[in-house]
């Protein structure tokens, strides 16, 4: 935590504001516009994934269309997919962002057309901060008029041409899920250029309750706004958000500088124009023997380091759709590993992380 947030939680308390709605609510969404942009309008939610399941029902997304989804992702942006009774098509990474590659995006659209119908959605993911190719992924989408849903739940701090990450799409969506670089404990939010899209997203997060005395109800709801408490904890994060970005850039830099001269470590660069909040440092190795020798004497001093993120298309829970690969993601997999990467490390954690990957080397 920052230091304000308990102030802005005890002002919920004084004035029994202890509902998903009130002060902290409406001020963290401005909080976030301000940040954002101002012709970006935002919904606070429950969290990041009732974010994405919002934007695909607000996309009209249904039983029987087809969405195109970032492989390499965490399980949370393809779900929603499967709760609106759609199917998820897997598209794989190009090498330089680790993010959606629109190569493959465009030979999976295609495809689709030719044997189906028009994909009716894309979800790109900015993967551990770093910017997803924005530009390639609009001109493709716009070219077939299929929208972007711009999962940017690890990207909070990130931009991309100076434009901040959430902000890139039709929709954007953004989590405070404790693991993220800000937190509300659970929480999220849905981007928009578009007020109408907006209300609509409230609505349906608040039960799709229509206007009249009684409770009246002509479509299905959600119960999905974000709680005035946890609003709270929001606003005194936004107040530290700039810190934690640079925090986290901290950390790559030190690892980059103290191992990037070892020519087996890869780190992921940031393209010019691209700025990650580097939410995670992650490092590529050349196998994967060699990141579990890594790993595992990390884990042998008590510290946790995890290999990145397995591909939905490796999933038991999603092998049997089509997935458009080309190995990167399953490579990324087999030979990568998260850091410790908090916004908290002390110099002397980072020393001590370094030192026992140094000795690792050497051996
Ligand atoms: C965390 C995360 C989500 C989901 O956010 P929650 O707030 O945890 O529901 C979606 N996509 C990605 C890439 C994430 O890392």
């Amino acid at each position: 935590m920052g230091g304000t947030e308990q102030k802005f939680v005890n002002e919920a308390f004084d004035t029994n504001w202890i509902a998903p709605l009130g002060p902290n609510v409406n001020g963290f969404e401005n909080d976030l516009r301000e940040y954002l942009g101002d012709d970006d309008y935002v919904a606070a939610l429950s969290s990041g994934t009732a974010a994405i399941h919002l934007a695909l029902q607000l996309l009209g997304v249904t039983t029987g269309d087809e969405v195109l989804c970032q492989s390499f992702t965490f399980s949370a942006s393809a779900n929603p997919i499967m709760y609106q009774g759609a199917t998820p098509i897997f598209i794989d990474s190009e090498p330089e962002t680790w993010n959606m590659s629109p190569e493959l995006l465009e030979i999976a659209i295609k495809d689709r057309i030719e044997k189906y119908k028009k994909p009716k959605a894309i979800i790109a993911v900015h993967l551990y901060g770093m910017p997803y190719k924005a530009n390639e992924i609009n001109a493709i989408a716009k070219r077939y008029d299929i929208p972007v849903v711009e999962d940017s739940a690890e990207a909070l701090g990130s931009t991309y041409f100076n434009q901040k990450c959430g902000t890139l799409a039709d929709l954007g969506i953004i989590s405070f899920n404790g693991n993220k670089i800000i937190t509300t404990s659970g929480g999220g939010a849905l981007v928009t250029k578009n007020i109408k899209l907006k209300e609509k997203a409230v609505f349906l997060a608040t039960q799709a309750r229509d206007d009249a005395p009684h409770y009246e109800h002509s479509s299905v709801g959600h119960n999905y706004r974000m709680s005035n408490v946890l609003a709270g904890i929001g606003r005194g994060q936004m107040e530290v958000i700039d810190d934690r970005v640079k925090a986290r850039r901290q950390n790559f830099e030190f690892y980059k500088n103290n191992l990037a001269q070892n020519p087996v470590i890869e780190f992921l660069e940031e393209p010019q124009g691209f700025f990650s909040n580097r939410w995670i440092t992650c490092i590529k190795t050349p196998s994967f023997e060699f990141r579990e020798g890594l790993r595992l004497a990390l884990q042998d001093d008590d510290i946790e380091s995890r290999p990145l993120w397995k591909p939905m298309h490796m999933q038991p829970v999603f092998k049997d759709y089509l997935a458009f690969t080309n190995g990167v993601s399953e490579t990324l997999f087999n030979n990568g590993l998260c850091l410790p990467s908090g916004s908290n490390l002390t110099q002397d954690d980072l020393n001590r992380v370094l030192n026992i990957i140094s000795k690792t080397l050497k051996s």
